[in-house]
């Protein structure tokens, strides 16, 4: 029999490619599917960013770029971590990644092994705790609360670091449940690293654009104090609605940049060149259509939030970020991922459970509003139908 390695027994999955997965073969077999399961934007993506592309390739860029990514597509990202973020970051310490996901892979490979803790959010984004389990470090969750906003709390984060602790993962505004940490709880999080120097922090900011009723984002980069243990995570998935390019960036400490480096030209090479090219044309280019998809991102979540409230026996409440709303229905007498399942397979509703973010998602279930008012108004109504 072959054998692989043990952490491939422990290597986890994301449920919402499994439902999405799911939901397409029960549309095919003809059922009117309403997806509020993945986490994508429903909208294209926009125009000049597609041109950009189809020049770079018209113009013959098909070959290798190097690693890190093309000079003018790590400036491009220097020049909006500057604008979005107040910080100025070198190109050199820039990484072109093929998606957000893969800088949670490398940075969690970098400090995970047996005898290691990592923290992460809980519920959060379910790849941390699975890199974490395949490295053989132990994962430490850091609870989500909703009495907290779903925002993480500085103190008790603090309080699960120990001398075991290599890595910090926190993530605002945040997956799956849409809260935004304030300012304040991040100065209190920084100041209480102080004590702990080794300790390397990565911010996952794939949302940092949206946010709701006046909230802002807090970069991390705004802490110099910091910056010599910090990994950033963004990318143009969310925000240029580019999930399907594999587009990320990463910002990495010196230290730890030639890592990853190595690690791209061990494993992806690079990102292609007429995506790079898009990706500068998305930076550079009108933000007009990110504009109108926040304004419909809005819209769709104060709906989200009125019609699940109307239904007995469920609350919901308001997010801050992201485009997914986490509605409670510990009330309901229903087991999350049962009623997630159910509502797929009687109802053609697609969500998620909250257990498949972390075992805090219990009572919860996450709906992705990145569909139209009409099928969210269709699909909420379907929910309450099939509660009563
Ligand atoms: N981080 C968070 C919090 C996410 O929700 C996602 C995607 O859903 C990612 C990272 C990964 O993004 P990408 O599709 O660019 O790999």
């Amino acid at each position: 029999m072959l054998k692989t390695i043990s952490g491939f027994d422990r290597i986890g999955e994301e449920n919402a490619f499994a439902v999405l997965a799911r939901a397409s073969q029960l549309a095919n077999e003809g059922m009117d599917i309403i997806n509020l399961g993945i986490g994508q934007p429903d909208f294209s993506t926009p125009e000049h960013i597609v041109e950009a592309a189809i020049k770079a390739l018209k113009d013959g860029h098909h070959g290798y770029t190097p690693a890190n990514g093309t000079l003018e597509c790590r400036e491009a990202v220097a020049r909006r971590t500057l604008t979005m973020t107040g910080a100025e970051v070198s190109p050199d310490n820039i990484m072109i990644m093929p998606g957000g996901k893969v800088t949670m892979f490398a940075a969690i490979l970098m400090f995970g092994e047996p005898g290691a803790e990592i923290l992460y959010p809980d519920p959060g984004f379910p790849i941390y705790r699975s890199m974490i389990e395949y490295t053989g470090a132990t994962p430490i969750p850091v609870p989500i609360l909703e009495e907290n906003n779903f925002a993480f709390s500085a103190e008790e984060t603090l309080s699960l670091i120990n001398e075991n602790t290599r890595l910090l993962i926190i993530n605002s505004p945040a997956n799956p449940c849409g809260g935004v940490t304030p300012k304040s709880e991040i100065d209190k999080l920084v100041k209480g690293l102080e004590k702990w120097p080794n300790v390397a922090i990565m911010s996952d900011e794939i949302y940092d654009v949206m946010t709701y009723d006046g909230e802002t984002h807090q970069s991390l980069l705004a802490y110099p104090e910091i910056r010599d243990r910090l990994i950033i995570l963004n990318g143009w998935s969310k925000t240029w609605a580019m999930t399907g390019w594999r587009m990320g960036w990463s910002i990495w400490p010196e230290p730890l940049y030639n890592n990853v480096r190595k690690l791209a030209v061990n494993a992806w090479s690079c990102v292609n060149a007429p995506s790079q090219m898009a990706g500068i044309a998305a930076i550079d280019g009108p933000q007009d259509d990110v504009d109108k998809m926040m304004q419909a991102f809005d819209n769709r979540r104060k709906l989200v939030v009125e019609k699940m409230n109307a239904i007995p026996n469920i609350t919901c409440a308001t997010p801050k970020g992201a485009f997914y709303a986490f509605p409670n229905i510990s009330n309901t007498g229903w087991k999350a991922k049962d009623l997630a399942s159910q509502l797929l397979e009687k109802t053609g509703v697609a969500t998620i459970g909250g257990p498949d973010f972390g075992i805090l998602g219990e009572g919860y279930i996450r709906l992705s509003y990145a569909n139209s008012e009409e099928n969210i108004e269709r699909a909420i109504e379907r929910i309450r139908a099939f509660l009563e």
